[in-house]
């Protein structure tokens, strides 16, 4: 799985660091998401799915192999 974040289209609102703390995380500055892992563990894989099944801004994105769960 990959993991793309748009920024531009975050909203701030936290969800998806609260999720995957070890993909995702927020940045000091502006409050936005910041990837800390484009490629994150397949253990995580169901985590990051419902983060971006549930992002607000439809701000995630995945592609590759188990982007869209089994
Ligand atoms: S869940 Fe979406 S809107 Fe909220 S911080 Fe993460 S990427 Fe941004």
């Amino acid at each position: 799985m990959e993991v793309h974040v748009d920024r531009g289209r975050c909203a701030g609102s936290g969800l998806c660091m609260s999720y995957v703390p070890a993909v995702f995380d927020q940045s000091e500055d502006d409050g936005k998401v910041l990837l800390k892992a484009a490629r994150p563990e397949p253990g995580t894989a169901a985590a990051v799915r419902g983060a971006a099944a549930r992002c607000p801004a439809g701000a995630i994105t995945l592609s590759g192999g188990d982007a869209h769960g089994r």
